[in-house]
């Protein structure tokens, strides 16, 4: 059993789930990235975003 983090934001009035950073390797090699307001983990102005640790089971 594998605890994966799944990151969300809230900047579009409902939890979106954020990619995992495949589409901005060059910037954020292993990051969530919004791409909607541009929230990072790392770099989160507005507080928008969260997550969950969930269980993968396979
Ligand atoms: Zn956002």
């Amino acid at each position: 059993m594998e605890l994966i983090r799944r990151w969300f934001c809230r900047c579009s009035g409902s939890l979106r789930e954020l990619e995992n950073g495949q589409m901005f390797a060059e910037e954020e090699p292993d990051g969530p990235f919004c791409p909607v307001c541009g929230a990072t983990p790392e770099n989160d102005p507005k507080k928008g975003l969260c997550y969950r640790d969930v269980r993968r089971e396979d």
